[in-house]
């Protein structure tokens, strides 16, 4: 387990990464890690993201109170308005250790414009992310947003927020990182195929495939087979959950 000096680092290296692949703008974004059960590691508000040091870092309660030891570099920060959607992943999620908030241009432009990533064609978004749902709009820092998340977050790993931003969460802070990076790669080429005028859907049996390494990897959420049943338009689940299982002990004997 990463101790709390090596996760203060690591998320000022999160921040200093969304920075230069423009995934935050100023003072913008938010990243947090678990330290235990009632105590969140997380970025202030009103920091510049890409230039932080580790001791500005904060620590707050399950509640979004202040905790922990003032420093110097610390004491007079506050915590991010966007905590409250922080806190309600972990309230949902207890095998969450990290959640990472951007406004990654391309995946937030595709909102503005309407156009979902619940049927998105790339391999390894199916594989590694899933349906990724879009919340309908809502006031950014706001309760209403955090309403927003709170039962998608239970099956998702990323989400879109309409006309704001992404929301990623994972079993540690730089994974959560690692997923807002396929996400805004996804969007890219997304917007490109858009712009090129065609975007042509891979053929159920390979949406099949995707699905069963995305079990076999551990990827999986729960409710996954309905969701992609209805994104993909794919067949009766009881036929697909049947392909599926023979698909994966397939893979697993080749393995075996
Ligand atoms: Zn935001």
């Amino acid at each position: 387990m990463i101790n709390e000096h090596a996760l203060r680092e690591q998320i000022c290296e999160i921040g200093r990464l969304m920075h230069e692949n423009h995934y935050i703008d100023a003072t913008s974004g938010n990243i947090s890690a678990r330290l235990d059960a009632n105590r969140i590691l997380a970025t202030p508000s009103g920091l510049a993201k890409g230039y932080m040091s580790p001791d500005q870092l904060i620590i707050v309660d399950m509640n979004g109170n202040k905790i922990g030891p003032a420093t110097s570099a610390n004491r007079d920060l506050k915590p991010t308005s966007e905590l409250l959607m922080h806190l309600e992943c972990y309230k949902q999620r207890s095998d969450v250790q990290g959640v990472v908030h951007a406004h990654p241009p391309t995946s937030v432009a595709l909102t503005v414009a309407g156009i979902g990533f619940d049927s998105c064609v790339i391999p390894e978004a199916i594989v590694i992310l899933g349906v990724i749902p879009t919340t309908p709009y809502a006031t950014p820092a706001s309760a209403e947003n955090r309403d927003a998340i709170r039962f998608l977050i239970r099956e998702h790993d990323a989400i879109m927020l309409a006309y704001h931003g992404s929301l990623t969460v994972a079993t540690s802070v730089w994974d959560a990182y690692m997923r807002l990076e396929s996400l805004e790669h996804t969007a890219k080429i997304m917007f490109m195929a858009h712009q090129l005028g065609r975007v042509t859907p891979l053929p159920p049996n390979q949406i099949e495939k995707l699905i069963a390494m995305r079990e076999k990897l551990g990827y999986a959420r729960p409710g996954d087979d309905e969701r992609f049943r209805k994104a993909y338009g794919l067949s009766h689940s009881d036929e697909m959950e049947d392909r599926i299982r023979d698909i994966v002990r397939q893979t697993l004997s080749e393995f075996l």
